[in-house]
């Protein structure tokens, strides 16, 4: 069993101006992960909280003292942080992922910045760690560092866990780099996130943005499984449970009990953030002061608000008009001796917030959108004496465990003022029974717990398959001069998506002037043969390279031309079955704005590369179950390509096509494709062929190239050695 290697943007200390004393940072996070970190040999990589300028030349130093604590510091300039911490990853993942497009600022120089330092992430992590190791990325500043690791250590087991929501497709969109934050996440192999919902607009956003469709939440298509899973973060209920109860608090909370007399205490505390509905929810207390004079001074409103982000205009804006509304709720509804709202603008020492968690009689959780949202749940822990009400926004993810608090809409100020003024009316004994149900489930899903759940899962994930191998260093000395030695030497070549990039439409993929020279070249050599083996008709192979001294396979395999030779059909003709078979590929069409189906001389395909994704997501599968019986009824074959579903008659392939150049003994035997239909071709050649799939995706080939251009690179290597 490896080391667990955790990876978060904040280290769990943060380092002082001398570069020696460190201060632990609190929080959750901190919290949870810290029983990982505290077990084995494990370390924990991040930013120690102070920018790289103030510890100039001090660097040795801090790296000594971190490592006596099992941290590997990333150094970030003040520019680092304020272009990928304060620009992109506040200014457009956090306003974004929280659906406030409003916010959300689209700055390529934050975008750079924050590819930079996720980079320095990733290059920090894969420094320390080894073969076996597991690596835990942290959160929404880090959604590229798992592809980024993955690329420098394949063998490494990676989960990521985001601690924010995750945004439903049609907001998501919106991010001109969503893309790239995509692929940097599937280079885990457990990607974890607070809810199913988060789960469920994860994968819409793979499946419409890369096309990579799921079962039961395991990705398919990449060349690893990648799984999505909800894992609720809890917090570490022993903690607040024991303080709640400690001499210290109790005598707090008599304080504070003897300071609000017989009134009631609703509590609400937050960071100032935005997201967090602080307006609505006055504006909710409000409207129920307004409409409900008996509880004027009988009820107070303790407001604690942690600053946050303090240098960005929205937030000094949010604070500005949070100060105004306050004091315009206190001069309307207030009286000499009574202040409706108690208002704290900084943070309290732990135990003083838990003596307001207990000394509370409401807690008023109203988040516009919270990814779990730890007050709700440390509130519920802080009950100990059975008692309290919760009133929670559905928006917040814990809303999902908390089923027994209030739930409110926290746009609707109407309703919640109604909650409001039922939590402040409930009576004791349902009171105590919501309770009793939501600290039984808050004590058994602790932070802890949460940690060990999320790390069992991803040591389960079965270690890569005998993935393809990248082509690259090694094995590429090896294959040039097996090429060279060789007095025989065979090509096998896809086309589409292995010699040339996918186009839109068929008719697109025309090959270019380099293609042809290429192509030219190689068949030029005597001791070649090379053959294009490709899905397409006869008609357009021959146009477009019929002139060339090559051999050509048409149609997956039903059709062969050797060179110098005419075209052969390798299956008896039959197309009854298309009279069957093309109304239901048309009607599909009709159905899925986008998708076509082109006939072949032995298939029909139906192909979507255009179609709209949610589309094609519900009608692929569809059209598949329904060519099914079918299929069966006229002994059809149903092929599923790229973004196209084949239907052919008769038992043809790739690999019974190519098994006529057997005939010959070869010194060298290439074969190069980037579809389902080349992996019948990859298993017909012999041991000792050099297979190589073409992009992403499970493969039996044994290596793989990025894309065309590789592959073109890769022969015209080949086509100089002559
Ligand atoms: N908190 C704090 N100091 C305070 C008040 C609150 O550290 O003065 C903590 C609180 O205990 C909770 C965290 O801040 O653990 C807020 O977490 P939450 O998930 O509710 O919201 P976030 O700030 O992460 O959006």
């Amino acid at each position: 069993m490896g080391r667990t290697i955790i990876v978060s943007n904040r280290l769990p200390v943060t380092a002082n101006e001398e570069g020696v004393g460190f201060v632990p940072s609190v929080g959750g996070l901190a919290t949870g992960l810290a029983s990982v970190h505290a077990s084995g040999e494990g370390r924990w990589v991040g930013w120690p909280g102070i920018a790289a300028e103030a510890l100039r030349g001090k660097e040795g130093t801090v790296r000594r003292n971190l490592a006596g604590l099992n941290c590997v510091p990333v150094f970030l300039s003040s520019r680092d942080v304020r272009d990928y911490y304060g620009g992109f990853s506040n200014r457009t993942i956090w306003p974004l992922f929280h659906y406030f497009t409003q916010h959300a600022t689209y700055n390529r120089d934050h975008w750079a910045a924050y590819r930079r330092v996720n980079e320095r992430f990733a290059a920090a992590t894969a420094e320390i760690a080894e073969p076996g190791d597991t690596v835990w990325v942290q959160d929404y500043h880090l959604m590229l560092v798992p592809a980024l690791v993955r690329a420098r250590l394949p063998a490494v087991r990676i989960g990521f866990f985001l601690h924010i929501p995750f945004p439903s497709y049609e907001v998501f969109r919106l991010l001109p780099w969503r893309k790239e934050i995509l692929e940097g996440l599937l280079g885990a192999d457990l990607v974890g996130f607070h809810t199913h919902d988060y789960v469920g607009h994860f994968l819409d956003a793979v499946h419409a943005i890369l096309g990579r469709g799921h079962a039961a939440g395991d990705v398919e298509g990449g060349e690893r499984p990648v799984r999505a899973e909800a894992f609720p973060m809890g917090i570490d209920y022993d903690r607040f449970r024991r303080a709640a109860e400690a001499p210290a608090v109790r005598r707090e909370v008599g304080r504070i009990r003897r300071h609000v007399g017989d009134r009631k205490v609703i509590l609400s505390v937050d960071r100032l953030d935005y997201t967090k509905g602080v307006l609505e929810r006055l504006e909710a207390f409000d409207l129920f002061l307004t409409e409900n004079p008996s509880w004027r001074e009988r009820v107070t409103l303790v407001l604690l608000l942690v600053p946050s982000r303090t240098r960005v205009e929205e937030y000094r804006d949010l604070k500005r008009r949070i100060d105004e509304r306050v004091g315009r709720i206190n001069g309307r509804h207030g009286s000499v001796g009574w202040v409706p709202i108690g208002y704290l603008y900084r943070s309290v020492p732990f135990e003083r917030l838990v003596a307001l968690y207990r000394a509370a009689d409401v807690a008023l959780v109203t988040p516009l959108r919270d990814g779990m949202n730890l007050v709700a749940k440390e509130y519920v822990a802080c009950q100990v004496d059975g008692d309290g009400v919760l009133v929670l926004s559905e928006f917040a993810g814990a809303a999902q465990e908390l089923g027994e608090a209030l739930l409110v809409n926290p746009n609707d100020v109407p309703g919640m003022a109604r909650a409001i003024g039922e939590a402040l009316e409930m009576p004791r004994r349902e009171r105590a029974e919501r309770m009793r149900r939501m600290a039984e489930w808050v004590a058994g899903h602790t932070v802890e717990e949460w940690a060990a759940d999320f790390l069992a899962e991803l040591a389960a994930r079965r270690p890569p398959d005998r993935a393809p191998q990248p082509l690259g260093g090694d094995g590429v000395g090896r294959l040039d001069a097996q090429y060279a030695a060789a007095e025989a030497r065979l090509l096998f070549l896809d086309y589409d998506g292995t010699l040339v990039p996918f186009a839109a439409i068929p008719g697109g993929a025309k090959p270019d002037r380099e293609l042809r020279g290429l192509l030219a070249r190689l068949a030029e050599d005597p001791r070649n043969e090379v053959v294009i083996v490709s899905g397409r008709d006869r008609d357009t192979l021959t146009a477009w390279l019929g002139d060339l001294d090559l051999a050509l396979v048409a149609e997956h395999g039903a059709w062969v031309r050797e060179r110098g030779g005419a075209w052969r059909a390798t299956v008896a003709r039959d197309g009854a079955w298309k009279a069957r078979v093309r109304p239901l590929l048309d009607r599909y069409v009709r159905r899925t704005p986008g998708a076509f189906v082109e006939e072949k001389s032995f298939s029909l395909a139906w192909h979507y590369r255009r179609a709209e994704p949610y589309a094609s997501q519900l009608r692929a599968p569809e059209l598949r179950a329904a060519l099914r019986d079918l299929a069966a009824e006229l002994d059809l074959h149903v092929l599923e390509g790229d973004h196209v579903l084949e239907v052919k008659a008769g038992q043809f392939h790739k690999g019974l096509a190519a098994a006529r150049w057997w005939e010959r003994g070869w010194g060298f035997v290439l074969a190069a494709g980037d579809d389902r239909t080349d992996e019948d071709l990859f298993a017909s050649l012999p041991r000792g062929a050099w297979t190589i799939k073409v992009g992403g995706g499970p493969s039996r080939a044994a290596y793989r190239l990025p894309g065309p251009r590789e592959v073109r690179a890769l022969l015209a290597r080949l086509a100089r050695q002559r």
